[in-house]
């Protein structure tokens, strides 16, 4: 088979590139917008205006109201400040309990483990074998002392959507605030943050063929996790520091840009994404979809491969200019089997063998059909090599044998 000379990018869980239109208006507040937004002149007005743009772009965006966009440097920083936020803040009424789930991203999982280090009491909740969370596990585990319940929008391994809604309800009739990590979910599938009813929610610009190192959080008018970063009156006083002022621009565009299109862009990655699973389930022995279809990102497909390692797979892809993952890219350098994969029953040898394809709006048909091919080329030649895969497959001869007898 010939390898495709271009690179096929199926990695857009990762990050994304940023749109042509991004980076013109990011070049143009970099090069133009000389002043700080906080200044009472000219160039100060005109960076400010880059900020106030940005902000009202996410905010429409997402359903919200400007005031209540908070920019921040990451996605995690957004995690970071609602979960340890409201901990300090709910502390003062003695409210030292959080609930959230097993297989958030380590932005969360990471802030829950400091919580607890500092005396804070976390309950996790375990996913159904499908990668859903069930509104009523959550409302079992609330207490008199709960702060708050963090739960994600869509997995950024497995891909599967959260009956936010429901949960938000549920955390709300007992007067417990409710966060949702929406890094996934934001400029892939609909977010309103009104008709979800959340009180706060995290994104990250980079995942929108935004820039990197940029995020937000929204807070529902009247609440107010407590600060992290303290110093000047930027961001309402909540988030000190002087803006991002490109960074800022160009989230707010890549957003206005990923909610204009947003239908036209689910229903493409929806079809490269069964055409994907529909094939590599059919042609590849004992291939295994993990998490379910039905509530799913339009553009994840995350396959487990048994008998192999996803660390050759990743490699042989490489050799063929395709870009995927073992899981998430935060966690690309450690070989642990994935907590994703872990909390969803999946046994500790297939997690390893697992792979994540993301696809965006850039990609084609052309380029799942590629893969495919690609697949059903590596997967039976390294299985042929692998010790993993023959044991087994030994093995399970041997059990159909006694069973014919
Ligand atoms: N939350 C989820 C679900 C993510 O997928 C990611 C990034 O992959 C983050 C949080 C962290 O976002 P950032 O990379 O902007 O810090």
């Amino acid at each position: 088979m010939e390898t495709m000379e271009k690179v096929v990018y199926l990695d857009n869980a990762a990050t994304t590139a940023c749109a042509p239109e991004v980076l013109a208006v990011m070049t143009q507040a970099l090069s133009g917008a000389c002043g700080n937004p906080s200044s009472h002149y000219s160039v100060g007005y005109e960076a400010k205006e880059f900020v106030d743009t940005g902000r009202a772009q996410v905010a429409k965006a997402i359903n919200a109201s400007p005031a209540e966009i908070f920019f921040t440097g990451c996605g995690s920083e957004a995690d970071n400040w609602a979960v340890k936020g409201t901990a300090f803040t709910k502390a003062r009424q003695n409210k030292k309990h959080l609930i959230t789930s097993a297989f958030e991203h380590h932005a969360i999982m990471h802030s829950m483990a400091a919580l607890e280090r500092m005396g804070f009491e976390v309950t996790y909740i375990k996913p159904t074998p499908e990668g859903y969370i069930r509104p009523e596990d959550v409302e079992a585990a609330i207490r008199p002392d709960t702060a708050l319940v963090s739960i994600m929008m869509a997995n950024n391994e497995i891909g599967t959507i959260q009956p936010i809604k429901e949960i938000a309800e549920i955390a709300h009739k007992h007067g417990v605030w409710m966060h949702t990590d929406a890094v996934q979910a934001v400029g892939t599938i609909p977010v309103d943050v009104k008709e979800l009813g959340v009180d706060m929610l995290s994104m990250s610009a980079h995942k929108f063929n935004g820039p990197k190192g940029m995020g937000a959080l929204y807070c529902r008018k009247g609440i107010w996790p407590q600060n992290l970063i303290d110093g000047g009156s930027q961001e309402a006083r909540h988030r000190a520091g002087t803006e991002n002022v490109a960074g800022i621009a160009g989230m707010g565009k890549a957003l206005e840009m990923a909610v204009a299109h947003l239908d036209e862009r689910m229903a493409h990655e929806k079809e490269l994404r069964d055409y994907v699973i529909d094939r590599v389930l059919k042609n590849i022995p004992e291939a295994r979809l993990n998490g379910g279809l039905e509530h799913r990102l339009p553009g994840n497909a995350n396959i487990s491969f048994p008998g192999l390692e996803g660390e050759t797979i990743l490699l042989d892809l490489d050799m063929h200019n395709i870009c995927a993952s073992t899981g998430s890219a935060c966690n690309s350098d450690s070989l642990d089997p994935s907590h994703v994969l872990l909390s969803i029953g999946v046994p500790e040898e297939i997690g390893h063998g697992s792979m994540r394809f993301t696809f965006g709006p850039q990609n084609t048909m052309e380029e799942a059909k590629y893969l495919c091919d690609v697949l059903e080329e590596v997967i039976p030649r390294r299985r042929a090599m692998s010790c993993m895969w023959l044991q087994g497959q030994n093995t399970a001869r041997q059990f159909s044998l006694k069973g014919e007898n």
